[in-house]
């Protein structure tokens, strides 16, 4: 590409000639990945397919735990303790201000 060609090229453009498909989301039933920056697709492979598959079912029971009324429940005890626990503690004074300039 001659500097003339790069000049006139639509920056979108060549950005999309750098994009190196950093961001892409696999479609597990097609097996397709689509690029979030470029558009362009492609075929995944059987491992990426896999892959996506198992972070799929790890999401959902990620989703699954925290969604569950004993571990809410469990949330909203540490809660209460962490208030109690502050209620509890002894103030502290606030360091007396010295006002004397030393100059
Ligand atoms: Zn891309």
């Amino acid at each position: 590409m001659t500097y003339d060609q790069w000049k006139c090229t639509d920056p979108r453009e060549y950005e999309r000639e750098e994009c190196e498909h950093e961001n892409y989301d696999i479609d597990t039933i097609e097996g397709r990945c689509r690029c979030d920056s470029c558009g362009e697709s492609w075929y995944a492979s059987e491992a990426d397919i896999q892959a996506a598959i198992d972070s799929e079912i790890a999401y959902a029971k990620y989703i699954e735990r925290i969604e569950s009324p004993w571990y809410r429940f469990r949330e909203w005890c540490a809660g209460h303790w962490y208030s109690l626990k502050r209620a509890l503690q002894p103030k502290r004074k606030a360091a007396a201000l010295d006002d004397d300039i030393p100059f």
